[in-house]
């Protein structure tokens, strides 16, 4: 730390990203990454805007928004561009959390979160989840201030229904909830179809996940015309240019292409059915997820031991330490079969 360090932020603990290396050595499930590359039409429509980066991106996105407009089915104005989800998820914790409303979200869930509101200087809340690691949705409701329920949550992979969302959405109207739906595409119910019915509903979505679209960072924002304004005052505050050039167009080319997204869609559902039987078959305990990745224990090896030994033999997995309840799993990115099958003979000669 420097001694011109902001005394606001002297206390800040960042996040910690999976690890990124830059070799080709491991197999590489530790942080949800598509296995396939982006659609042939994301990269013709990055390509061709390669020569004009010399100008500025479009700050109001245009494009991109008609295009996420129609395959959404929502207006344009109830949509917002960021770059990558987490950058529309700070913002969220910017705009609708204060001293009077502290961001509420489970004590296992998207490790961002609590860094989100340390960030913006805003207090926060855990809600425990209950002992088999699904969301307490009774404890979620009874809180005052902004809800931030990932759904599927993170790392357990777990889903919530579309109803039981709404039931909670309707139950405070005066209260924001932000449905963080990174991980919705690998087989939960999304939401965005209310967002015209509660005008206290904002969802987050990504491209990275199922449009294989990670490292050109493009998230969306979808909610009420005024909570989206309120996003765009934040955004324009900050950086009106926070989506490149070639991030919108390969958003544009990626919508266009949701053939070439639901087939890897159902690949990577099929190669999830695929591992978790074969894991179960090894001894191992995991919950129901229905996103690409398994969050998985054994009864008889740690996790983080799992963890090194996995390492040793070049597969990445993620293993959480904190909270402590958790540290007996490892999350692991369902990828496609045949890093599905080193993973398994990874896992058997270590059990
Ligand atoms: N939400 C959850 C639950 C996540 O796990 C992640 C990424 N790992 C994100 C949001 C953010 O993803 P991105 O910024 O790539 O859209």
């Amino acid at each position: 730390m420097s001694k011109f360090l902001s005394k606001k932020y002297e206390g800040l603990i960042p996040y910690t990203p999976g690890e990124q290396p830059r070799d080709n050595v491991f197999i590489k499930l530790n942080t949800n990454e598509s296995p396939f590359p982006p659609s042939q039409k994301a990269v013709e429509a990055c390509e061709a805007v390669l020569k004009r980066v010399n100008l500025y991106s479009d700050p109001d996105c245009r494009e991109l928004k008609k295009a996420v407009a129609a395959s959404y089915g929502v207006p344009e104005k109830c949509i917002v561009c960021s770059n990558g989800s987490d950058e529309v998820l700070s913002w969220a914790f910017t705009a609708f959390c204060d001293e009077g409303r502290a961001g509420i979200f489970p004590d296992v869930t998207y490790g961002f979160y609590p860094v989100f509101a340390a960030q913006s200087g805003v207090p926060y809340k855990v809600v425990p989840l209950k002992d088999d690691l699904t969301m307490d949705i009774d404890r979620m409701k009874a809180e005052e201030g902004t809800l931030f329920i990932a759904n599927p949550n993170a790392p357990t992979g777990i889903a919530l229904g579309a109803a039981v969302i709404e039931d909670v959405v309707r139950s405070r109207p005066d209260r924001v909830v932000v449905v963080d739906e990174a991980y919705v595409d690998f087989g939960a119910e999304s939401v965005v179809p209310l967002i015209s019915k509660y005008d206290n509903l904002l969802v987050t979505q990504t491209f990275s996940k199922s449009r294989s679209m990670a490292g050109a960072r493009l998230g969306l924002g979808l909610g009420s015309e005024a909570l989206i304004r309120d996003l765009e005052t934040i955004r324009c505050s900050i950086n009106p240019y926070n989506v490149g050039s070639m991030a919108q167009a390969m958003g544009i080319g990626a919508l266009l292409d949701c053939e070439y997204t639901s087939g890897n869609i159902r690949e990577i559902i099929e190669n999830r059915a695929y591992a978790s039987s074969a894991l179960k078959a090894l001894g191992f305990e995991m919950t129901d997820s229905s996103a690409n990745f398994l969050f998985v224990r054994h009864p008889d090896v740690g996790g983080e031991e799992i963890y090194r030994k996995l390492r040793e033999k070049n597969v990445l997995v993620r293993h959480f330490s904190q909270p402590e309840r958790i540290k007996e799993y490892n999350r692991i990115t369902v990828g496609s079969i045949d890093q599905m099958k080193a993973l398994i003979k990874a896992l058997a000669e270590i059990v």
